[in-house]
């Protein structure tokens, strides 16, 4: 079990150390890993090399005529032909045979054994070994001895480039999927997180096709009644912190999927950002990053092996991935009853969109394909103008089908399910950034507890002129003037600038969908 042979995939290396335990992958990278170390919690320190986050414009997809109809082509689905496929992933293969040993994780994806992928990695770093057998559901001793041919193969050579003179090639770096063979090549990229997301870009496939709708998510339950709530959002908007809810059971923080009979996570761990993660503000997060766990990209103290996360010199997207089970209260196994509650989640840099709203059907499909968030401009440019950021699904990168595929998918299942969906802005409050300051995260927490309690359902709104949206302008925990941006501004005019200037965008960005929805999906959108 401890080996296997790896030659029906065209790999002759004979030394294949299939599913080792942390205990061993920890010894085998610090072995081997001239930079890995052990942080003085236990974690495991690894680092990524040059890339330190996923790479989408290096994406490609087979263009199959079984699935071509299906796929969305274009920037987030570039295509190449099967021949251009099988020379990346000839290239892989080339590259893993040069290696004395390799690393053979075999495991699931997704917690409903009706639905699981059986996912195989093959690589040749401990550290991407260790990743997988985190972020991958971990077979039993007897689900190992039976788990027969895999579904879906990764073959990460990211160690070694891509010829950029192979037709379709933009870089050094190549993330190739193809659907039909359910294999992925990642070729000029150590950053584990592709494997991650090329598992989910496979079930973001797979899934529709059988009327389940995968999700880019968090999800808790309620202790009680097993009931699940939703978090969605781009990165960075607090999926993963807000899952971390000691009141609720964790089901998942990142990719989720909707069925006929409740929710199931695709995954085996969690994967936090690390950045100026502290144990008084997350704690769940601050001790799951133990013996066990692996730290990316972090810089620690020479001396004590201390990690310092308010450190960003190696990159700001430093991350922690973990066992789910590392989480006290996670629900194992990561199945859930069907959602009472959807919250879409967005981090507003521009200050006007309020910390919490309740959506009708139809706002709910038009902010679900929006897919609204902003960045905050770099810093050492000076500039000081937040980016409007809008991603179809809150994935768009992570989508194989039309955004309007899922969407369809996710408004069947909310009216099916009478579930309750809710805006939550977790981004800037008071000003814009610049002037106003992020919402604190107690009183996020407080507001999605508020959802959860049921305090909101009845409680009183008032309608935004702007974004059309039913504020809450009452939430146990969280001061009135917090709730409605506009009185938190102290400068009404600049309110009403910077919300108009929002809601242009809004509408701009929604032009190329309004064709594809009904009328009152359309016009659910803020008024510019
Ligand atoms: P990804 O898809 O990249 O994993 P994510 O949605 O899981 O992103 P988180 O990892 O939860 O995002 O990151 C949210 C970050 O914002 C954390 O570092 C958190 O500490 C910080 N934060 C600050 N204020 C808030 C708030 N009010 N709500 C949520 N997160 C906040
Ligand atoms: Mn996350």
């Amino acid at each position: 079990m401890r080996t296997i042979d790896l030659s029906p995939h065209g790999i002759t290396v004979a030394d294949v150390r299939r599913n080792l335990p942390p205990a061993e992958l920890y010894a085998e990278a610090l072995r081997r890993e001239p930079d890995a170390a052990l942080a003085d919690s236990g974690a495991l320190i690894a680092y990524s090399g040059a890339k330190t986050g996923r790479s989408p414009r290096d994406k490609r997809v087979v263009r199959h005529p079984a699935s071509e109809h299906d796929v969305w082509w274009g920037p987030v689905n570039v295509p190449i032909t099967d021949e251009v496929f099988q020379i990346n992933l000839e290239r892989a293969k080339d590259y893993l045979n040069t290696r004395p040993f390799l690393y053979c994780v075999d495991a699931f994806a997704g917690w409903d054994p009706q639905h699981r992928l059986k996912v195989r990695v093959i690589c040749s770093r401990p550290y991407h070994a260790l990743f997988m057998h985190t972020m991958l559901i971990r077979p039993t001793r007897e689900e190992l001895a039976t788990f027969g041919e895999p579904d879906a193969v990764i073959y990460n050579a990211g160690r070694f480039p891509a010829n950029r003179r192979t037709a379709g090639m933009t870089s050094k770096t190549s993330i190739d999927l193809s659907l039909e063979t359910k294999e992925l090549v990642i070729l000029g990229t150590e950053y584990a997180g592709e494997m991650k997301k090329g598992v989910f870009t496979l079930l973001n496939y797979f899934a529709p096709k059988r009327g389940i709708l995968s999700m880019h998510c968090s999800a808790t339950a309620d202790r009680d009644s097993g009931a699940s709530s939703l978090l969605f959002g781009l990165s960075g908007t607090g999926k993963t912190t807000l899952s971390a809810d000691p009141k609720r059971l964790l089901v998942g923080d990142d990719e989720h999927c909707w069925t006929d009979s409740g929710i199931f996570n695709i995954e085996g761990g969690c994967y936090a950002k690390a950045i100026d993660l502290t144990p008084e503000t997350e704690p769940d997060i601050f001790q799951a990053l133990r013996f066990g766990a692996v730290l990316e990209n972090v810089v620690y103290d020479e001396d004590s092996h201390h990690v310092d996360f308010h450190d960003t010199r190696i990159t700001q997207n430093t991350r922690g991935a973990y066992p789910v089970e590392f989480i006290r209260n996670a629900k194992i196994p990561c199945v859930a009853g069907h959602p009472t509650d959807v919250i879409f989640l967005t981090c507003d840099a521009f200050g006007v969109l309020p910390p919490v709203s309740r959506l009708t059907p139809e706002q709910a499909m038009y902010h679900f394909i929006s897919g609204y968030t902003a960045k905050v401009a770099g810093t050492e440019m000076g500039v000081t103008e937040p980016q409007a950021t809008f991603s179809p699904c809150f994935g768009g990168p992570f989508l194989v089908w039309h955004p309007m595929k899922y969407a369809g998918l996710l408004a069947d299942k909310i009216r099916r399910h009478a579930a309750r969906v809710w805006l939550v802005n977790t981004g800037w409050s008071g000003g814009a950034y610049g002037i106003g300051t992020r919402m604190k995260l107690p009183l996020t927490r407080a507001i999605v507890d508020a959802i959860h309690s049921g305090a909101l359902r009845d409680a009183a709104v008032a309608r935004d002129p702007v974004f059309g949206l039913d504020v809450v302008t009452a939430c146990p925990g969280v001061p009135a003037q917090v709730l409605v941006p506009r009185e938190a501004w102290s400068d009404a005019a600049a309110y009403e600038a910077t919300a108009r200037k929002l809601a242009g965008l809004f509408a701009a960005n929604f032009a190329q969908y309004a064709s594809q929805v009904t009328a009152d999906v359309a016009a659910a959108g803020p008024r510019a």
